[in-house]
């Protein structure tokens, strides 16, 4: 000891590397993944630019006049495939979810994580556009794709504002699926000082989105996404992930002398780390199926060149599944093949009846609070009831209501003329005569008409009595 005493003495260094992410003192190892041009890259490229072309557009597109997606939550509305979800929609908000996880759990089953590798938005904006722009500026040195050490200052500036860019435009892709696109021109031509709100959530998206991009990073995959760790459920020994070919790759060894020679007994992995060194998480794929994976195939597309390069034969990473792998028989037909499919076209049906069957409003029958009915002074029995509807259409409504059997007496005790898209309740007194029960009920339906479009729904009911 030199008495300098740093806390790093103190720490135990670990036998076996814990996280990809991290130094071995805890801190955060950055990465910088080498760049891998293969078959997948050039096929992942295709897909991703088409999908940023589709996130851009899909906010913009419309379907029977409506949004093709908009997920207004201020105002508590959900419009899919331009079909407007109200919040008083439960049951179909309910199936909806249903059945995106059943499909969720049924391409994970089949594909593997093929969303976090192909699809989704981090990774496709990530490294089709934040990480070549990244190496356009910085440059790349040594075998991985660490930044060049000679970048002079005002580029590392021309970078940071290209992100600030992209990021603003990246935002307000992103707020258009919460506010729509109409609300999105407001915003955009308001001036800040009298719409400050708007400002700072914009301002607050594009921060988080820089914050992302340029800093968060695969952080984003391994600690806030809760997909990869449903993996170890969602997946099975069948599944299709990217994998390494122990088989094939072990024992593996450094490459002796001039290329192609190896040892006989050596396997076809020549450890040379580029497999590791291009993946954008960080890990050795050669250590199995990993949480961390995100299955974007640059280790596979890295170890084809280098397995072209020594003459051997393509595919030593590749993707299979993790029973291909260890016994060479792929089994496509099991039980969540079957399973899922029949449940998603279970709860998908049962959407569409749903949604085939809505009317232009919902009505709800609530009993009033209190006693539950009371005899009035010319001794008529009368019912507290309450009726709660929505109106769905986009213009006024007024509802006509009415009871059956003729022997009751409805009394409406407030306004059925609704605005567009509006909710209310409307106080009801039913009035019956003393006579008219048996046991203290009598069975009744209330029907509500709507005037514009003539929906009716009838509403089954038991008026008590004495
Ligand atoms: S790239 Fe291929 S050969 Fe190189 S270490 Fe990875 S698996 Fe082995
Ligand atoms: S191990 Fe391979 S497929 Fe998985 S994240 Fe790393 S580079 Fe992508």
């Amino acid at each position: 000891m030199n008495g300098k005493h740093s806390i790093n003495d103190d720490l135990l260094t670990p036998d076996e590397h814990v996280l990809s992410t991290l130094e071995a003192d805890g801190s955060r190892r950055w990465l910088y993944p080498r760049l891998s041009l293969g078959k997948f890259w050039h096929a992942r490229r295709i897909v991703g630019y088409a999908l940023i072309a589709l996130f851009v557009a899909l906010p913009h597109l419309r379907i029977f006049g409506k949004p093709v997606v908009l997920l207004d939550i201020t105002h508590r509305e959900f419009t899919i495939f331009g079909y407007v979800f109200l919040p008083s929609d439960t049951l179909l908000l309910a199936l909806l979810m249903l059945s995106v996880f059943l499909t969720i759990f049924l391409l994970t089953a089949l594909l593997g994580r093929v969303w976090c590798g192909w699809g989704c938005p981090q990774t496709v904006y990530m490294e089709f556009v934040y990480r070549p722009i990244e190496r356009f500026f910085l440059g790349t040195s040594g075998k991985g794709g660490v930044p060049s050490k000679k970048v002079p200052g005002y580029r590392r500036v021309v970078l940071y504002l290209v992100y600030f860019v992209l990021s603003m435009g990246l935002a307000h892709t992103f707020l258009a699926y919460f506010i729509g696109t109409e609300r999105l021109s407001q915003w955009v031509t308001q001036s800040p000082f009298e719409h400050p709100g708007p400002f700072f959530v914009m301002a607050l998206t594009t921060g988080l989105m820089m914050f992302d991009f340029a800093f968060f990073r695969e952080q984003l995959c391994l600690i806030a996404c809760p997909y990869g760790r449903f993996q170890s459920v969602l997946l099975d020994r069948n599944s299709l992930i990217v994998a390494y070919d122990t088989k094939r790759g072990e024992p593996r060894g450094k490459l002796h002398h001039e290329l192609p020679v190896l040892d006989e007994k050596q396997g076809d992995c020549i450890d040379c780390h580029l497999c590791v060194r291009t993946c954008p998480t960080g890990i050795d794929i050669r250590d199995g199926l990993q949480m961390e994976c995100i299955h974007c195939t640059q280790c596979a597309d890295a170890c084809d060149e280098i397995m072209t390069r020594i003459g051997k034969p393509t595919g030593l990473i590749r993707y299979s599944s993790q029973d291909a792998i260890e016994t060479g028989k792929q089994k496509f037909l099991r039980a969540r093949v079957f399973v899922y499919p029949t449940l998603i076209l279970i709860v998908v049906s049962a959407l569409i009846y749903n949604i085939a069957n809505k009317k232009s409003f919902d009505a709800t029958l609530i009993r009033g609070s209190g006693l539950p009915f009371s005899v009035n002074q010319q001794g008529l029995v009368e019912d507290q009831l309450k009726i709660k509807v929505v109106n769905r259409l986009e213009t006024e409504d007024t509802l006509q209501l009415k009871i059956e059997p003729d022997s009751l007496e409805l009394k409406i005790d407030g306004d059925t003329t609704m605005a567009a898209k509006a909710s209310d309740t409307i106080p009801l007194v039913v009035i019956a005569k003393r006579s008219d029960f048996q046991f203290g009920k009598i069975g009744a339906t209330i029907t509500v008409t709507s005037q514009t479009t003539k929906d009716e729904r009838s509403i089954r009911c038991q008026i008590f009595g004495p």
